[in-house]
């Protein structure tokens, strides 16, 4: 009962070939790999305010009333209004949400 038999050992017959890939695969590429920028913002989750809305402290006021809300992507794809992301990086440098670095990547404006 003691039968050491790598019973698939044989079979490992890997091509090294690139021809040798079925054409079936690309069937299963998706093509939504473009993820939109829109998709992606749904809440800031620092003031837990709408990205489609102006930042909780543009509606206080606090920011003077005069300088213009906008949403800041970082390269992880998540978004925060800019005001909230930039306070948050003076004392962090990470996305509040999975804590890598903050890469700024794209602002875009806010449409009430
Ligand atoms: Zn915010
Ligand atoms: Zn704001
Ligand atoms: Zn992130």
């Amino acid at each position: 009962m003691s039968q050491t038999d790598p019973n698939q050992s044989t079979h490992t017959n890997i091509p090294s070939s690139n021809d040798d890939i079925p054409r079936v695969q690309l069937k299963l590429l998706s093509p939504v790999a473009t993820w939109s920028w829109v998709l992606n913002a749904d809440s800031c989750s620092i003031c837990r305010t709408s990205l489609t809305a102006i930042c909780m402290k543009c509606q206080t006021k606090s920011t003077g009333g005069n300088t213009k809300c906008s949403v800041s992507w970082g390269k992880c794809g998540h978004a925060f209004h800019t005001h909230c992301i930039d306070d948050w990086t003076k004392t962090r440098q990470v996305c509040p949400i999975d804590e890598l670095a903050w890469t700024h990547q794209q602002t875009a404006d806010i449409i009430a």
